[in-house]
């Protein structure tokens, strides 16, 4: 059997990652994954407060806000796929 992938969050986007990959990228397996092409489209400050909040709950275990990670996140895809 095919390994399970992950696609991209992007609807019309045809990446996906595996889930053994993402585990060694990011640690952990997403529910959801935005792919390099989307992700550049981010702005360098919007990369920036994902990757500090992903640093702190790493740290921590858990949001040290609860729920911003979601709510980063929830922003993120909105503005990777405009
Ligand atoms: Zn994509």
């Amino acid at each position: 059997m095919a390994e399970a992938r992950i696609h991209c969050c992007v609807g019309s986007c045809p990446r996906s990652i595996g889930v053994r990959a993402a585990l060694k990228r990011f640690g952990r397996v997403p529910s959801e994954y935005i792919c390099q092409h989307h992700w550049r489209r981010l702005s360098r400050d919007e990369r920036r407060v994902w990757a500090r909040h992903q640093r702190r709950r790493r740290r921590f275990g858990c949001d040290v806000a609860p729920g911003a990670s979601a709510r980063i996140w929830k922003r993120l895809k909105h503005r990777c796929a405009a």
